[in-house]
């Protein structure tokens, strides 16, 4: 017995042997012999350690060897990046991706990604061309500015921004609006990133033109607002409107910039959602730059956008950073094509997808969990309670914060007396589905509100693969 584990891993084949066997040698084919080499190799060490671990582990079985193999194969070359079901309720989920895009956007990114394009080449002149000038028409022309620029994100833009106006000098913002977004994102380190020194003005829940009159001083290079797009400061509260603001930068010769967040190019109130503001209003107030979002209630992809005049968006482009932070081809087209959707507002609520899902009635919502219910229930049976409900979606990414959108779902609830556990047992056999289901837990129930179920059929065809014991 006690010599059965040194015979039984002296038994192990070798490296070379398995590599010329000719399962083997169809998984080379497959994956290519450096990952196959290195796969049979750790697995024969796992074997090896095994058996030194214990003396009673079944003697090798080659068969089983190639099964693993294959298996640690599959999983090692499985994309990262996967397609789940967003039944969060937040619309935008910057986890999930934020905005998804029309097929006519992701068509036009295939052309850019497969074929040379006139990135920054000016098919009229012969020249050279600015690579921003594909989007900048159609910014120009939705927003009312000047001139546009478009760079990574709207992190990326509000540094650009402050960095190109007031290095080493003073920015004054209210104090109710020194936000964080999402934990990597806060205003005041942006600005101190940007080089700038931000002066703070007024209260958390109020401040006064006069605040800012008095924070002035011959360092001030620029007064800034930033949309406080994920909180809400509600009750005694007092904010000076961006006109006034205007006037005020205005007289003393400073630009005033608004960080708009979201900013969404149409009135969403058409679309029977709550206001948000749009670039063409805040620089009709009087405000100098804004910057925004591609990829929130745009609906675009990932970018940050600065619109509005010229000579300032002239000193954007010539900082040194803006090369450091430019877009790329892929996100041109995408934004080119989702921008252009814009000129028809009609067909927005049936081309865009965002807009789509926000505008989506409660009663298509309800009709769909009505149907998906009994497949959910029958793969869950003897397991969880599953029924309709009614909840309320969110637009996400901060934007409208207390906006909610009523919706319809599907709630699991244990069928046991004691919870315990179950809403996160019942999430990760959800979340190990082929494409993984991302829903929430509420009071001890795991919600899946369908207001985003695009592929329905898919959902449904899963559910038999869920693997959760019974109760
Ligand atoms: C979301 C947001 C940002 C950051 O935008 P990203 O595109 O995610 O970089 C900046 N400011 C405000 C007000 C925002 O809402």
């Amino acid at each position: 017995m006690l010599n059965s584990a040194p015979s039984a891993r002296r038994a192990l084949p070798s490296v070379d042997r398995l590599l010329n066997s000719s399962a083997i040698t169809e998984l080379t084919a497959r994956y290519g012999r450096p990952l196959v080499v290195e796969t049979v190799r750790t697995l024969l060490d796992e074997s090896r350690a095994a058996l030194a671990a214990n003396a009673a582990a079944p003697a090798f079985d080659e068969l089983a060897f190639i099964g693993a193999c294959t298996a640690r194969l599959h999983a090692q070359t499985a994309p990262s990046l996967r397609p789940v079901f967003n039944l969060t309720g937040t619309v935008l989920h910057t986890n999930l991706g934020r905005a998804l895009m029309p097929k006519s956007a992701a068509d036009a990114v295939a052309q850019a990604m497969t074929r040379p394009v006139n990135l920054e080449f000016d098919l009229g002149g012969g020249a050279r061309g600015e690579r921003d000038s594909h989007v900048e028409r159609w910014l120009t022309k939705l927003t009312g500015a000047e001139a546009a620029a478009v760079v990574n994100n709207n992190a990326a833009a509000v540094y650009l921004t402050l960095n190109t106006l007031a290095f080493r000098k003073e920015v004054l913002v209210s104090r109710g609006e020194l936000i964080e977004i999402g934990g990597a994102f806060r205003m005041p380190d942006i600005m101190a990133r940007a080089g700038c020194k931000l002066v703070e003005v007024g209260t958390t829940n109020r401040t006064h033109l006069k605040d800012y009159a008095e924070a002035i001083t011959p360092r001030t290079a620029a007064i800034m607002k930033v949309h406080t797009s994920n909180y809400a400061i509600q009750g005694f509260t007092a904010a000076v409107p961006e006109p006034e603001l205007a006037a005020l930068a205005h007289e003393h010769g400073l630009p005033f910039v608004v960080d708009l967040g979201s900013g969404m190019l149409v009135d969403l109130e058409q679309f029977g959602l709550p206001h948000e503001p749009t670039p063409h209003e805040t620089l009709a107030h009087g405000a100098a730059l804004v910057t925004f979002s591609g990829d929130k209630l745009l609906g675009g992809p990932q970018a940050g956008l600065i619109a509005g005049q010229k000579a300032f968006i002239g000193r954007i482009r010539k900082n040194p950073m803006k090369r450091a932070l430019r877009v790329d081809k892929m996100t041109l087209a995408a934004l080119e094509t989702v921008l252009q959707l814009y000129a028809n507002p009609e067909r927005l609520k049936e081309e865009l997808p965002t807009l789509k899902w926000l505008t989506r009635p409660f009663p298509d919502i309800d009709a769909q969990a009505k149907r998906v219910l009994p497949h959910v229930a029958a793969a869950l049976a003897g397991r969880a309670d599953a029924r309709v409900v009614s909840c309320a979606s969110q637009i996400g990414s901060g934007s409208l914060p207390v906006d909610l959108l009523s919706s319809a779902g599907i709630a699991l609830t244990s069928i046991e007396r004691k919870k315990g556990a179950f809403a996160d047992k019942i999430s990760a056999a959800l979340r190990d589905l082929p494409v993984p289901v991302i829903g929430r837990i509420k009071d001890g129930a795991f919600i899946m509100d369908l207001r985003c179920l695009d592929d329905e059929a898919g959902f449904v065809a899963q559910l038999g693969e869920l693997k959760i014991e019974k109760a």
